[in-house]
């Protein structure tokens, strides 16, 4: 039952253009709280105009930026770190009442934007070019500048993290930048800019503009002051962006969708494969780009391993994210309906539920959007869920016999985001993860994503890294300088 009422805390409603809180040209939005579809605030809204004078407001302020001591940026950067991870409880209220995920995982969000940000602050002493031999009175040198004026546009469903995965190495490379939060999760954002304007983040470095997607990504995407577009969202609107960018030739970084396939191999260790896919698919209700969304269970182990989930999934308790539960609601009534539908779907072509099923109506479930943990048994490749990115709590499980078998099965998609398999034969781990056609494997580990490696996809689920070096070098241009001493 939902007895936790927690309030609001007091946040800012405004853009943040050049250092100051303003107020949009447009009508104001409201931010609901997906757990009981209740009004949390207004927030003010922006469109092509705002988006103009923050990308002006992002240019002034480069090469003061740039031009800042390097202890100083560090430093900054550090301070944020910090003060985050002070405020960390009020920013995880903050998010579960704007986006649904349980408190204790909203706060881990948060912890993560503080050791990003401590990361990339450390990195940024770390940009180093480098000298090629030469010719005699010759030099060859690379350079490595930052690349300008930043666009970055982020999704709802790691409202804080998507924002800081991008905005760290950013400025901890020296550019500024003008950031579109996703409309549903504005509050998070909002959050994240007042700590910045709080610790004195030099007006216009970091810039945020809410309002209608089209019309402030069209504008961020013509402008050629903006020399980078970092985007995380769905395939269909990144591959939209990319055409976008081409007019003007802008560098990209894009993490897109995924559907991430979860190998278990008949020498597994069934129990720490069950503890892994249970973990990792409820985080955030299944709402992540690399949720497990494939299941392929060897024949030999799959009476086990079916009981061993089964009795897992009947503990994942769901409900408010203020509650003490494992998960929270899906984000809004459509991201339920895309759920079902897929469901329905396979149940047609012959699926067996073995849990769950349908959304969550009753008593205090009734308010929000809820959808019970699914298990479904023999999925084959004609159902739509083996091929579309599922965004909900559902484990489909599909048999298999031999590991090409699988490896190709694995690979029969259009994304290649992350991908996990459980095995305890070294030989076969490396065989396997070599195989894969993905950007991330985790080998007997969900828990894949760290501040230090590099995080992102290949195929149709994106272009470039986010996170270690790789993620700063993105927002870095390569400049050759070659000298001729004269005599
Ligand atoms: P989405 O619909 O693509 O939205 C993402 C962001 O793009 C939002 O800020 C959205 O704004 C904006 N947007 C939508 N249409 C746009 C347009 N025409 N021009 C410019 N911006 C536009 O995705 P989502 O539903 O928020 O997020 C879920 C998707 O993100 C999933 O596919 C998931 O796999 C992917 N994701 C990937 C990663 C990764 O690292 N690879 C991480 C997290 C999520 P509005 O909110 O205003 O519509």
């Amino acid at each position: 039952m939902i007895k936790t009422q927690r309030k609001l805390p007091e946040i800012q409603t405004g853009l943040y253009i050049n250092g100051q809180w303003v107020e949009g040209s447009l009508e104001k939005k409201a931010v609901n709280n997906p757990a009981t579809k209740e009004e949390l605030i207004k927030v003010s809204q922006g469109g092509e105009q705002e988006t103009l004078n923050a990308i002006q407001a992002a240019k002034e302020a480069f090469p003061k930026w740039v031009g800042m001591e390097l202890a100083d940026r560090v430093k900054l950067i550090h301070a944020i770190a910090d003060k985050i991870e002070e405020k960390a409880d009020q920013l995880a209220l903050i998010m579960t009442l704007e986006q649904g995920k349980p408190l204790k995982e909203a706060k881990g969000e948060i912890l993560i934007d503080s050791q990003n940000l401590h990361w990339s602050a450390e990195e940024a002493r770390r940009i180093y070019g480098e000298t090629i031999p030469a010719p005699n009175d010759h030099k060859y040198e690379v350079k490595k500048q930052p690349i300008g004026v930043v666009g970055a546009i982020t999704p709802w469903n790691f409202p804080s993290n998507m924002i800081i995965r991008k905005i760290s190495p950013a400025i901890a490379a020296g550019c500024t930048v003008v950031l579109k939060p996703a409309s549903s999760t504005p509050l998070s954002a909002i959050a994240i800019f007042e700590i910045f304007h709080e610790v004195g983040l030099p007006a216009g470095v970091a810039n945020l503009v809410i309002g209608p997607s089209s019309d402030i990504g069209k504008t961020l995407t013509n402008s050629n002051d903006v020399r980078k577009l970092t985007f995380t969202g769905s395939t269909e609107v990144g591959k939209m962006l990319f055409e976008q960018c081409a007019q003007t030739m802008k560098k990209i970084s894009f993490e897109l969708g995924g559907h991430a396939p979860f190998i278990v191999f008949a020498d597994a260790n069934i129990d720490e494969a069950v503890e892994g896919l249970v973990a990792m698919k409820f985080r955030n209700n299944g709402q992540a780009c690399t949720s497990p969304n494939r299941i392929f269970v060897n024949k030999a182990i799959k009476k086990e391993f079916v009981d061993k989930l089964t009795t897992a999934v009947s503990k994942v308790t769901v409900g408010n994210g203020l509650e003490d539960v494992m998960t929270g609601p899906l984000i809004n009534g459509e991201a339920v309906k895309t759920v079902q539908a897929q469901v329905d779907d396979a149940k047609a072509k012959g699926a067996k539920v073995l849990a769950g099923g349908e959304s969550l109506t009753e008593g205090d479930y009734a308010n929000g959007y809820f959808y019970a943990p699914t298990i479904l048994d023999n999925v084959t490749t004609e159902m739509d869920i083996f091929y579309e990115e599922t965004f909900g709590p559902i484990i489909p499980l599909i048999d298999f016999d031999e590991e090409d078998e699988v490896i190709a099965m694995a690979n029969d998609t259009i994304f290649g985001l992350a991908s996990y398999f459980f095995t305890t034969d070294l030989k076969r781990a490396e065989k396997v993860s070599e195989a894969l056609e993905y950007g991330l494997v985790g080998i007997n580990n969900t828990a894949i994503s760290t501040s230090e490696a590099p995080f992102g996809g290949v195929k149709h689920s994106g272009v470039g890294r986010e996170n270690g070096s790789y993620g700063i070098q993105e927002f870095l241009e390569v400049k050759f300088v070659h000298t001729k001493y004269l005599d």
